[in-house]
């Protein structure tokens, strides 16, 4: 929460929930990184948070950035960045799709399998490619599944059917899992990556980069680790695993880089029980999964809750959206502690809302409108 943003919501028209994200807080986030990994490039996980004003700022920055759609790729480059400066970090595409990356600059891919080499070789010939690996997400509070990457083992045929096929063997990324709590994920999937480096030496193929992917956190109502302790367990790690030969890094903080930086605004549309005799009350925001919330999916991710009443006496409450969709509850699972003081009509600041939550509203479902943002 930023002096700057209550400022801006003291003046607003009241016209539903909004986002206001505070393009200082992304500042001195990005400042942040580059001063924890000096020697690392910063690649912004465009899908967190891609307005406009985000990517200019970022793009003012000397950012790169890590996109997963030609969309994602296009709106990057209307922000002013030039191609060297994109990645198309997603591992699954449309053979077109590549096509149209490359005919927009696109030099760099993201693979997992050989048939995603193939359609690279095919229509991106020369390109540079990292292998993703799987690794594990423990520690991370939105781990991720096994949706993308592969075994170590596997990554160096990939590499090598890359090389054969005229491609850059470029690296190797992973992703420790989104909201990851402990800086000492990277230890392991560094091990993994370079006995890859290795093996694939000894073939006489040299790698260059690893991708150290995103997982910073951002603060919710827990304590995080600073970015600078990532960044110190990060660098342990690599000279443990590579010596005096560390290759090229990158980070593609998400998360870590907009999530404090935003703030919804949202309010108290009805406050009920559901018998006498139950204590529990539900708390109905005009906020909810489909319309900016979808991280409260398995109540994963808690945000900080703020109201008018802070300092009252408290009691736990169900908080849910106001869909007529009955998975639309935010927290039940573990009732979330509220002012009774707490009324119908009241405003409440969500915290830490800065990424993954406008991308993540539906267009409009129940006809409830999509999450409005506005950037300061
Ligand atoms: C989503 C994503 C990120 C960002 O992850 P955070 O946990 O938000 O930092 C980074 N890299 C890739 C490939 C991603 O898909």
């Amino acid at each position: 929460m930023t002096d700057r943003i209550l400022e801006f919501l003291r003046n607003r028209r009241d016209d539903g929930p909004c986002l206001v994200v505070d393009l200082d807080v992304v500042r001195d986030n990005y400042l942040a990184f580059a001063k924890a990994l000096p020697d690392t490039r910063v690649y912004y996980a465009v899908k967190a948070n891609p307005d406009r004003q985000v990517l200019d700022l970022l793009v003012g920055l000397g950012s790169s950035f890590d996109t997963a759609s030609v969309g994602e790729i296009e709106q990057v480059l209307a922000a002013g960045a030039g191609p060297e400066r994109v990645s198309y970090g997603n591992t699954i595409k449309k053979e077109r799709d590549i096509a149209r990356a490359y005919e927009l600059g696109v030099r760099l891919f993201a693979v997992d399998c050989e048939a995603e080499v193939e359609k690279i070789a095919r229509v991106a010939p020369g390109s540079r490619v990292f292998c993703r690996i799987l690794c594990s997400n423990n520690g991370a509070e939105w781990p991720l599944s096994r949706k993308f990457g592969c075994e170590p083992a596997m990554a160096v045929k990939v590499l090598e059917l890359a090389h054969r096929l005229g491609l850059v063997a470029y690296g190797l990324s992973f992703h420790v899992g989104s909201q990851q709590r402990n800086p000492k994920s990277w230890d392991n999937a560094l091990k993994a990556a370079s006995a890859v480096f290795r093996d694939l030496a000894e073939r006489g193929i040299g790698l260059q980069m690893v991708n150290l992917g995103g997982g910073f956190p951002a603060k919710y109502l827990k304590d995080v680790p600073a970015v600078k302790t990532y960044g110190q367990a990060i660098f342990r790690a690599l000279r443990k695993h590579f010596g005096n030969r560390i290759p090229e890094t990158i980070i593609e903080p998400g998360r870590g880089l907009v999530g404090n930086a935003g703030v919804i605004e949202a309010e108290v549309v009805l406050i009920s029980q559901k018998s006498e005799g139950e204590k529990v009350r539900w708390v109905y925001l005009d906020i909810g999964k489909f319309n900016g919330l979808a991280e409260t999916m398995d109540e994963m991710i808690r945000y900080p809750i703020r109201t008018p009443f802070d300092g009252d006496p408290m009691e736990p409450c169900v908080i849910a959206g106001p869909s007529c969709d009955s998975v639309d509850v935010l927290y039940e699972k573990e009732p979330y502690p509220l002012p009774i003081s707490l009324e119908i009509g009241s405003k409440v600041l969500i915290e830490g809302t800065g990424a993954y939550t406008t991308t993540y509203s539906s267009v409009g479902f129940n006809g409830f409108a999509p999450l409005k943002s506005y950037v300061i």
